[in-house]
């Protein structure tokens, strides 16, 4: 008989052990590289290991290196913990190693993630038919929804870019605003449009798209035009919900309307903005999201899913399916209109990651998921208002769950807060640069941050903080 106990329950005891030690944890690693080279490298292994051996080993090895971004106090990046729930669900997703590709590969796997996309697209508000697809992260749902973009607006022109690619296409503009994240430009990368199709549209001071500047912009097609005379140049305008550094909305109904005036698809990214709309108090700030065309957002931040699992949504699920939909004859495809869910995204086997988001949202509920929102978003606040109290220059409006904070209005000092931060060892957050400003970013992103948390970490900053100036 093969030994499954062994292993699992060593894997079992060390993962309880971990999750029971994170509130107290030291957040933050402890090993340099060259400690964890020392001890999980070695030449290739030429004999087999006793798993056990190998699982104890592991995890002994990787512990100084782990950056415990399931602590209350993490608050780098924008990243979430794992809810019991998910993490449970997400291990017995290895278990059943289902190949979430196709639904002859794993009913269990398409059905669970068809009843998940239906739930996802009710608690965003988003409209009833909206497809859905689970991928790695909001990189892949910004590749993906924007691939649907590509196919529908060069449809539009007449052109087929499936069948024939992008030599000899209309060129098609991208009209994002200047602070959008990386991912957009490196999606578009992937597709072939290259970088120089984005027109950069101005922003304000958080970051938010000026839509006198994107009206301007819809309008000044000549550089586009060519000598393609009269008819609609391809444009795709890519919006944002929660700005990486500054949790600023754009305003989406006004980018909406002005955006479909010209036929423009509107794609949002809302890697965690998104999930505000759950929250009665927030969802004003999305205000006419329903409208865009496609959306990205992510499981493993707000809603504390395990990575990886990303989420897109698109309102045509046709420019949805014939972006990514293959049609292999050896395939079995479903005939009575089951889910493949490889038509929704760019993988072909993958795992079922549907299966995490759909423990996470039974386990929590609409209410859960908004209770999770609110409370950061108000930690935020009472993170921000700690820090102003005591002299630090908080540089954004606290809407969402980001704080950017800044250190005597020096570049320096503020680095080297940010660095003795990190090495402390109370909380951990990441160093960021805003308008050409060093500056700390907080993210309360994590499903069990409370108030001690963000009075122990504040304390600990302004400690610090001192001790530098
Ligand atoms: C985090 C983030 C992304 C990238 O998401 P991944 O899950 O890391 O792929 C894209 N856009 C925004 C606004 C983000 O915050």
């Amino acid at each position: 008989m093969i030994d499954w106990e062994g292993p699992l329950t060593a894997a079992y005891e060390r993962a309880t052990r971990y999750l029971n030690e994170l509130p107290e944890r030291r957040v933050g690693p402890r090993a340099t590289a060259g400690e964890l080279h020392d001890a999980l490298g070695g030449p290739l292994p030429t004999d087999p290991t006793d798993p056990l051996e190998v699982i104890a080993d592991l995890a002994d090895g990787v512990d100084g290196g782990l950056l415990p971004s399931g602590s209350g106090r993490f608050f780098g990046f924008v990243f979430g913990g794992a809810t019991p729930a998910s993490l449970a669900a997400d291990w017995l997703t290895s278990t059943w190693d289902q190949n979430a590709g196709l639904y002859a590969a794993s009913p269990a796997a398409a059905v669970v993630e068809d009843v998940t996309a239906r739930w996802l697209v009710e608690l965003f508000g988003l409209p009833g038919g909206t497809s859905v697809g689970f991928v790695t992260g909001a990189q892949m749902a910004n590749f993906t929804a924007l691939a649907a973009a590509r196919h529908e607006v060069l449809r539009n022109a007449g052109w087929d870019v499936e069948r024939d690619g992008l030599i000899g296409a209309p060129p098609i503009r991208v009209l994002a605003g200047a602070e959008r994240h990386d991912t957009i430009d490196r999606a578009l990368r992937f597709l072939g449009l290259g970088t120089n199709c984005i027109v950069p549209v101005a922003v304000d001071e958080q970051g938010r798209m000026l839509t006198d500047a994107l009206a301007e912009a819809l309008r000044d097609d000549a550089a586009w035009r060519g000598t393609r005379g009269g008819g609609v140049i391809p444009t795709i305008v890519c919006a944002q919900v929660g700005n990486v550094n500054t949790g600023a909305f754009d305003p989406v109904r006004t980018i909406c309307d002005l955006a479909h005036q010209h036929q423009a698809w509107v794609h949002v990214d809302g890697a965690f903005g998104l999930w505000a709309s759950v929250s009665q108090q927030l969802s004003p700030l999305l205000d006419g999201i329903e409208l865009a065309d496609s959306w990205a957002t992510d499981a493993h931040k707000w809603l504390n899913v395990p990575y990886d699992s990303g989420i897109v949504l698109c309102a045509h699920p046709e420019a949805h399916r014939a972006a990514m939909s293959i049609r292999a004859a050896y395939l079995i495809q479903d005939e009575a209109g089951e889910r493949d869910p490889l038509d929704y995204n760019p993988e072909f086997s993958r795992r079922a990651r549907g299966i995490p988001v759909y423990a996470a949202v039974r386990a929590l509920g609409r209410t859960g998921i908004a209770e999770i929102v609110d409370r950061c978003h108000a930690m935020a606040n009472r993170f921000a208002d700690a820090l102003r109290a005591d002299g630090v220059e908080v540089l954004n409006e606290v809407v969402l769950n980001q704080v950017l904070v800044r250190f005597g209005d020096d570049d320096a000092v503020t680095r080297r807060v940010v660095a003795e931060v990190q090495d402390e060892g109370t909380c951990w957050m990441s160093g960021t640069t805003w308008h050409g400003k060093a500056a700390m970013r907080i993210s309360v992103t994590n499903w069990t941050t409370g108030p001690d948390d963000i009075d122990r970490s504040a304390e600990t900053i302004l400690k610090i903080f001192r001790k530098v100036s």
